[in-house]
């Protein structure tokens, strides 16, 4: 962090975006507030998209004025945003501090989806994600998490509703757990976002002592990115399974009482040639998920420059999951989106030509910063 950038970390006031509602309720009582003032600042916040306090037009002045002092409201702001030719949207978002992240809207005929990152870079280094190759800067704030939802929902047009978000951009939310989980109560508060739990997939890389603590925030999707049937491989492909691996995994989740038929796990097995997509890969997977609750979803590897690895043949991809089928697992084929924009699964490392010169020179601007 440069002397300019860690000044204006001290300097910083919580953001009022980083509590949900009974965290507002709070601030408000604690100064001799009501508690339903909390609920109109959040009405005003998520559902009016206002972006100052001098917007809240229903509040006290008095109210508005202190709220001011005491919190931020800055917002991360709108560096580049890149579209795919099948609708997919790349947002590079600016923070406080010079950190970059990405987020991905995917317009679908039945519903909108939002990809959010949850770190800046990511600590789990696994050998196939161009994320993991950037390193670990820092974990975002729950307001910096709104943000990319907040963002996003500027980009759709009237009749466009964002449906769902998937915590599967930058990071492990598993590891930045305590913001992951305040996002989560604020996407799903019906006085703040409103989104269906339902509607709501945090996908972990498998940090077994936090799943639990996750799924007892609101009854979301957990994801758990797999990839591989043995251990040999999984090691090098997700270095985290040294720590975690398949067994303690998948035994975390049969034993966990609230993945069941009705909220199944979503299993993520990125299909790489000659790695993890033999016939004996797809004859083991059955049985390793058997008593848990599940669906998979395959992925044929993303090629980025990063990477040794490549995607299978189409051929190689349906005989693996044809043997799935077989085998009676649910298994779903993700279709490929925002490939030519970089903005595809595993492709998220802020390779958006301009920035990527900028960072070089280490004259990042200080475009998120606000006084107002
Ligand atoms: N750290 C979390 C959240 C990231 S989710 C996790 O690992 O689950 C991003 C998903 O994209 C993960 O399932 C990841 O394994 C997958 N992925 C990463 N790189 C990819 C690539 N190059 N091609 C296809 N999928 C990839």
């Amino acid at each position: 962090m440069t002397a300019d950038a860690s000044l204006r970390h001290a300097l910083r006031r919580p953001n009022l975006k980083d509590y949900a509602l009974p965290g507002l309720r709070e601030l408000c009582t604690r100064r001799g507030w009501p508690a339903y003032r909390g609920d109109q600042i959040a009405t005003w916040l998520y559902k009016n998209d206002a972006n100052s306090m001098q917007a809240m037009s229903n509040l006290p002045a008095d109210l508005r004025g202190a709220i001011e002092v005491e919190f931020d409201l800055s917002t991360l702001e709108v560096v580049t945003t890149q579209h795919s030719k099948d609708g997919t949207i790349k947002m590079l978002l600016g923070a406080f501090d010079g950190a970059r992240i990405e987020a991905v809207l995917i317009p679908e005929e039945r519903r909108v989806t939002l990809c959010v990152s949850t770190q800046v870079g990511c600590p789990l280094t696994c050998s196939f994600c161009a994320t993991g190759a950037l390193g670990f800067s820092r974990n975002l704030t729950t307001a910096e998490i709104i943000d990319q939802v907040l963002q996003a929902r500027r980009l759709l047009g009237p009749e466009e509703m964002l449906s769902n978000i998937v915590f599967m951009g930058m990071g492990e939310p598993l590891l930045n757990l305590p913001a992951v989980s305040e996002a989560i109560r604020l996407l799903t508060d019906p006085k703040a976002f409103g989104i269906a739990p339902r509607r709501v997939t945090v996908s972990t890389a498998g940090v077994l002592p936090q799943i639990a603590p996750l799924l007892e925030v609101a009854p979301i999707h957990l994801a758990v990115s797999l990839h591989a049937t043995t251990n040999e491989v999984r090691d090098v492909l997700v270095p985290l399974n040294k720590r975690f691996p398949i067994e303690a995994l998948l035994e975390t989740l049969r034993q966990e009482p609230r993945i069941n038929r009705r909220r199944p796990v979503f299993f993520e097995y990125t299909l790489m040639e000659g790695i993890n997509d033999s016939v004996e890969d797809a004859r083991r997977l059955p049985g390793l998920l058997e008593g848990i609750a599940s669906k998979i979803n395959v992925i044929p590897m993303n090629p980025h420059p990063d990477a040794p690895y490549r995607p299978p043949s189409g051929e190689v991809i349906d005989r693996f999951t044809a043997e799935l089928h077989r085998a009676g697992v649910r298994v779903t084929l993700r279709r490929d989106r925002g490939r030519d924009i970089d903005a595809a699964c595993g492709q998220l490392a802020n390779r958006t030509p301009a920035v990527a010169a900028e960072s070089e020179a280490e004259t990042v601007a200080p475009t998120a910063i606000r006084t107002d």
